[in-house]
């Protein structure tokens, strides 16, 4: 039983989950909705705390910093390739 447990026990899930405001499912692609499969932006996405976030308040700062960053580069990309 050790052995099965050291394979499959996840010590904590993901710090955060990107909730699609549109249809509400928990996202796992930050520029196109995993549930839903439409492309999202900043303002369609929300960062909640994940199953392995241990303190909300925090995390969720840290999540919104994360995401608030890492959409702003993706986007950047994205508009530089369309304006090619
Ligand atoms: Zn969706």
């Amino acid at each position: 039983m050790r052995q099965w447990g050291d394979r499959h026990a996840v010590p904590s899930g993901p710090p955060l989950e990107l909730m699609h405001r549109d249809c509400g499912h928990i996202s796992h692609d930050v520029m196109t909705c995993s549930a839903c499969g439409k492309p999202i932006g900043p303002k369609d996405v929300q960062a909640l705390p994940g199953p392995g976030a241990a303190e909300p308040p925090a995390d969720r700062r840290l999540a919104d910093a994360v995401l608030d960053q890492g959409l702003q580069n993706a986007l950047a990309l994205l508009s530089a390739g369309q304006q090619r």
